[in-house]
């Protein structure tokens, strides 16, 4: 909606390795030779595992292919002493333009709470990445609070010390629609994503929530994305596990036609 650039982003998690990766990423490339996202009405980005970003990044630069590139997650530090840490200075080395920070995989597994999703989102600004913040209820947040009140708060806190002109994009997932196949209604990603684009406003100007993509997350596949699409606050899309089938994905990223 508003006029943004729509983005279709695939979060692999870990999924493919570097040699399946150019695999994938070449035939996903062939399927849509043809498509919309080649004359830049949609911006489609990958988010390979750390260990194929240098080799995915060497296969859209040798055969011009048009994916933005990401990580699925970085330190909080720049460098030092953190053994198992990739620095979002390396990230920048490697052309990756965003990063995803509190996912709630990560938020879940790795225990990261809303402090260290702020410090992640300050270390990835830093080195130039567009921070793909994710905020979401889980399914006793949704009976308890109700949808918007948790991811609301996160996102607060993550916005916390962020420059007005800071390029971000947030992903609202429900943590319950995330890998369950059962996606939100169109009507309560609008909602939640129609509040959160308020946060960005209050914290960052009226400018910011003008110009921020706003994605929804959880189960989105070629059969719903129009219609979250045509959400007014919906910007776009944060696919896990269709953005691992060619065809799907290539459908997902087509959903205009
Ligand atoms: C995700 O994990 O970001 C996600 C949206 O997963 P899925 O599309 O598989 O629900």
């Amino acid at each position: 909606g508003g006029g943004r650039t729509p983005l279709i982003a695939g979060n692999w998690k870990m999924n493919l390795d570097h040699l399946q990766a150019v695999a994938f990423v070449q035939k996903l490339h062939w399927t849509l030779k043809d498509a919309a996202h080649e004359d830049g009405s949609v911006e489609v980005a990958v988010f390979p595992p750390f260990t194929d970003i240098r080799t995915v990044q060497t296969l859209l630069d040798a055969d011009k292919i048009p994916f933005a590139l990401g990580a699925q997650d970085l330190s909080t530090k720049d460098a030092g002493a953190y053994t198992g840490e990739v620095s979002g200075a390396f990230l920048a080395k490697l052309s990756a333009r965003y990063v995803i920070i509190g996912h709630s995989e990560r938020r879940e597994y790795h225990h990261e709470g809303d402090e260290i999703v702020a410090e992640k989102v300050q270390a990835a600004l830093r080195h130039g990445l567009v921070p793909v913040i994710c905020v979401g209820e889980t399914a006793a947040d949704l009976e308890e609070f109700g949808a918007a009140a948790v991811p609301v708060g996160q996102l607060e806190k993550a916005l916390d010390g962020v420059p007005a002109d800071a390029d971000i994009v947030v992903a609202y997932e429900p943590v319950w629609a995330i890998g369950s196949g059962q996606a939100a209604t169109p009507q309560q990603a609008q909602d939640v994503c129609a509040k959160l684009r308020e946060v960005i406003g209050q914290k960052l100007g009226a400018d910011a929530a003008e110009r921020t993509r706003v994605l929804y997350g959880g189960s989105v596949k070629s059969g719903n994305i129009a219609s979250f699409m045509r959400e007014p606050d919906v910007d776009g899309a944060l696919v896990g596990g269709a953005s691992l089938l060619v065809d799907e994905f290539a459908a997902i990223i087509r959903y205009q036609k």
